[in-house]
């Protein structure tokens, strides 16, 4: 079947095996923050085993208040070294400074850059002369323009390996914590040349409802989703209201082999 969305000008972005940006849908799921070693291990094979093709995790986190869990830093590397090696996936995880970079470059397969820094434009320019993928988070106040032009910093530098993610902006709207942004994830398949990855979990901030706005952002033509996974959401060390527990990541790859299919899309492979 001919697709309705992809575009034959989408750059195509390769995370291990999984060619985001083509017909393969990439699944990116794990925790918001690496928390120990048995905590990652259990999260990793378990995403794994249902349909993930690369596996996030933060090690810094920018978090609103100084109090609250800052990730466990650089002490994360020798977990998520240890976890990547064991489970065999492709690990992606947020940069939020550039003197990070070096130490990250060999453990990370795609560098996050986080909503909070999308105006970073040291740090865009400094990753545009990696040759690593980066997933390109929107900044939450940021016009689709601005956004675009925060990823051709990265190109400019040399690196065109860019995935665009929609997370969700700020509107007058309060009973969610981001209002999902569909349009966005139309205009960048119609007007752009990035593949892009939706993020319903910070989209909606409410774990209830990030399986509704995942599939409605396939609909929209997205050509991967980021999703937050905890074994027990509810003692999370971040984000464990919008964090789906393994039977909610069950229904929601059960429903991904459903509809993607309709769009002549399917799961990736690892
Ligand atoms: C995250 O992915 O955990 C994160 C911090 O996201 P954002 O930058 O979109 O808030
Ligand atoms: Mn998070």
């Amino acid at each position: 079947m001919n697709t309705i969305h992809n575009s034959p000008l989408t750059n195509r972005v390769k995370i291990g095996a999984c060619e985001v940006g083509g017909n393969d849908f990439c699944l990116i799921a794990g925790p918001c923050s690496l928390e120990s070693l048995e905590h990652f291990q259990n999260v990793a094979h378990r995403v794994k085993s249902l349909g993930a093709v690369a596996l996030r995790g933060g090690m810094f986190k920018l978090r609103t208040s100084p109090e609250s869990f800052q990730g466990l830093g650089k002490e994360a590397y020798s977990i998520a070294r240890q976890v990547k090696q064991e489970v065999q996936l492709p690990f992606i995880s947020e940069v939020t400074d550039p003197r990070h970079i070096g130490d990250m470059l060999d453990l990370v397969d795609a560098f996050q850059v986080g909503s909070r820094n999308m105006y970073n434009y040291s740090l865009l320019k400094e990753l545009g002369s990696t040759d690593k993928p980066i997933l390109l988070k929107r900044g939450f106040s940021a016009l689709i323009k601005e956004w675009l032009l925060a990823a051709d910093y990265i190109v400019k530098g040399g690196n065109d390996q860019v995935i665009l993610c929609e997370r969700g902006i700020r509107s007058f709207e309060t009973a969610t914590r981001n209002t999902f942004d569909i349009n966005a994830v139309s205009y960048i398949k119609r007007y752009s040349s990035f593949p892009i990855v939706a993020d319903p979990s910070h989209g909606t901030g409410d774990s209830r409802l990030v399986v509704d706005v995942a599939l409605a952002a396939v609909a929209a033509g997205c050509d991967g989703l980021l999703i937050e996974v905890h074994p027990n959401p509810s003692q999370a060390l971040s984000d464990g209201f919008q964090a789906l527990d393994y039977a909610a990541l069950e229904d929601l790859t059960t429903q991904l082999n459903l509809l993607l299919p309709v769009f002549g899309k399917r799961l990736g492979d690892r």
